[in-house]
C-alpha cells in the first residue's frame, strides 16, 4: 500500500469535495463516487458513471481499504457470528455480529490489539499493533452487511482496542457512520466503551454527540481497581467518576458502567456498597459481566447468587443493574479471544 495514498472511506464528503473541485472536477462527483464506497466497491475502475481519467486521479491519490474474512465462526446457540478480519497490512482484528429482537448489532473493533493491558481482557495480553483508520472501523461493517445480507441497526466500539486511545480517528468514524452517505446508522444506535481515558472523556462530552457513553469501571475502588486495570494509576476512580459526571451534564445521556464479576476479587457485598456510594446521584446503569476466563488468568467467574446479591444491593441504593446476556460462548466471542486462539494454532 502506497503511504502518500489516503483512505478515502476516511474522508468525510465535503472534504473529498473540495479535494475534487480544487482538482477540477465536478462536485457532484463525490456524491457519486460515495455511492459505490457504500455499496463496497473495493477498486475505482468498477465505478462506471465516473469517467476513466477521474478513476485514475482516485487511484494514484487514494485507496479503499478492504478487509478479508480470515475466520468466520457461527454459534449453534443463537445467530452470533464472529469474524476475524485480516487487515492490508496482515494484521488481524475481531468484530462480532449479534442478532436481537430490535435487529442486528455489531460489536467492531478500533485498534490492532490493545495498550491498556487489563489483567482479565485477551487482547491486552498481544499487545499493540496499531490504531485502525476510520475507513477500516466502516468497512468491518460494510463487509458483515454484504457477508450476512442483513443491514447493521446498532453499533458498539466494544472489539479489540481503546477507543479513545485512538481519538481522532474514532471521532470521525463516528460522524460518518451516522451520516446518510457513509453509512446511515443514528448516532443514538452508537454505543463507545472505555476503559476511562478521563481527559477524552471531557473532549467527547464537549461534542454533544448523542452516542451511549459504556465506561469499563470494574471496580469501586483505587486499591482494586490499579490491580485488575493499570490505567487507573493515570486515571484514577474519583477523576474518572469527575469526568463522567460532566460527560452526563453535558449530554443529558445515562452512562453505562461495565462491571466484570470476578470471584474474590470484585464481587462481594461491600464491594456493592461502596459502588452505589460511588455511583449515587448519577443517571447511570450498571452492566454486570461474569468474567469470561482467558488463558493465563486464574481469573474464575462469580457465581449466579453472588451476581443476583450484587444486584440486590444495588437496588436498595436505587441503581439499576443487569446481568449481561451471553452470546456467543461457544466460539470465543469475547474480545481478543479467537484472534489469540488463531496465533496460537499459527506458531
Ligand atoms: N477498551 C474498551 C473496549 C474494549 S473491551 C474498554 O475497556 O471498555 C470491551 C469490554 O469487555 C470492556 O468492558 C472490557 O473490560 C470487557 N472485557 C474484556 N475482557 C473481558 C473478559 N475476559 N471477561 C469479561 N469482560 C471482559
Amino acid at each position: 500500500m502506497d503511504s502518500i495514498k489516503q483512505d478515502i472511506k476516511s474522508m468525510y464528503l465535503e472534504e473529498l469535495e473540495s479535494k475534487l473541485t480544487e482538482d477540477g472536477y465536478e462536485k457532484y462527483r463525490a456524491a457519486q463516487i460515495y455511492k459505490w464506497l457504500k455499496k463496497g466497491v473495493k477498486n475505482f475502475s468498477y465505478m462506471h458513471n465516473i469517467s476513466k481519467k477521474l478513476s485514475a486521479y482516485l487511484d494514484n491519490n487514494y485507496y479503499i481499504s478492504v478487509l478479508n474474512i480470515e475466520k468466520k465462526l457461527k454459534s449453534e446457540y443463537d445467530d452470533t457470528v464472529k469474524y476475524l478480519f485480516r487487515l492490508y497490512d496482515d494484521k488481524y482484528v475481531e468484530a462480532v455480529v449479534m442478532k436481537y429482537k430490535h435487529g442486528y448489532s455489531m460489536c467492531i473493533s478500533t485498534q490492532v490489539g490493545c495498550k491498556m493491558n487489563c489483567s482479565f481482557c485477551a487482547t491486552g495480553k498481544q499487545g499493540f499493533g496499531r490504531n485502525l483508520t476510520a475507513g477500516e472501523m466502516l468497512t468491518q461493517i460494510q463487509v458483515a452487511q454484504n457477508d450476512l445480507e442483513i443491514r447493521i441497526s446498532n453499533v458498539v466500539l466494544m472489539g479489540m482496542g481503546e477507543p479513545l486511545d485512538n481519538y481522532d480517528n474514532v471521532v470521525r468514524f463516528l460522524k460518518l457512520a451516522s451520516s446518510e452517505y457513509a453509512l446511515g446508522i443514528g448516532m443514538r444506535h452508537i454505543s463507545l466503551s472505555t476503559c476511562g481515558l478521563s481527559d477524552k472523556i471531557y473532549s467527547l462530552a464537549d461534542l454533544k454527540l448523542q452516542l451511549t457513553l459504556s465506561v469499563s469501571l470494574h471496580a469501586p475502588n483505587d486499591k482494586i481497581r490499579n490491580e485488575i486495570m493499570p490505567i487507573n494509576k493515570k486515571y484514577n476512580v474519583s477523576s474518572l467518576i469527575k469526568a463522567c459526571k460532566y460527560y452526563i451534564k453535558k449530554t443529558n445521556r445515562r452512562i453505562s458502567f461495565e462491571y466484570t464479576m470476578i470471584e474474590g476479587v470484585n464481587d462481594t457485598v461491600s464491594c456493592a456498597k461502596e459502588l452505589s456510594r460511588l455511583l449515587s446521584g448519577m443517571i447511570c446503569h450498571v452492566n454486570l459481566i461474569p468474567v469470561n476466563q482467558i488463558k493465563d488468568t486464574e481469573y474464575i467467574r462469580s457465581s449466579n447468587k453472588k451476581i443476583q446479591q450484587f444486584i440486590d444491593e444495588l437496588a436498595k441504593h436505587n441503581i439499576v443493574a443487569t446481568k449481561r446476556r451471553t452470546l456467543g460462548s461457544d466460539i470465543d466471542a469475547s474480545c481478543g479471544q479467537l484472534r489469540q486462539k488463531f496465533y496460537e494454532e499459527k506458531k
